[in-house]
């Protein structure tokens, strides 16, 4: 299946609408998820067009891929969330839930966080 262009992420990089954006550099934008289920909730987007994180890991090149995983870090540090701990997840395909065909990396902070899958 090919990259949509029409995702509300390739919207927010084309700044087609607006997003509440906590970071970006030149292969990375992060802003505050719009329905936060935590204190801090922030979705870090690679700036390429990426449906998932098995796209990513496939297609991207290195750049890209060190460029998504040091954001994500230095973001959860800036938001200081990094010393007491957070959690990270990306949500890929029909099984995973993913709802925006553009990868993005979940990053939750700001309180416990519980147990890692609650039973459907
Ligand atoms: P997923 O289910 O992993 O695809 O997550 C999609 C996430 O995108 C959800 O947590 C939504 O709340 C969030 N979301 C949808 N539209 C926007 C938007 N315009 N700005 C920020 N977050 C959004």
């Amino acid at each position: 299946m090919a990259y949509d262009p029409n995702n509300i992420f390739a919207k927010i990089l084309r700044g087609e609408i607006p997003c509440s954006m906590v970071y970006e550099d030149d292969h990375t934008l992060a802003f505050h998820d719009i329905n936060p289920q935590t204190a801090v909730h922030v979705l870090v987007i690679p700036k390429g067009p990426y449906q998932s994180w098995d796209d990513f890991s496939t297609n991207a090149n290195d750049v890209e891929i060190a460029a998504l995983i040091r954001a994500v870090g230095k973001i959860a540090r800036e938001l200081g969330v990094a010393e007491e701990g957070y959690r990270v997840l990306s949500n890929i395909g029909e099984f995973g839930g993913q709802e925006v065909p553009h990868l993005h990396i979940h990053l939750f902070g700001g309180q416990k966080l519980g147990r890692m899958i609650k039973p459907a």
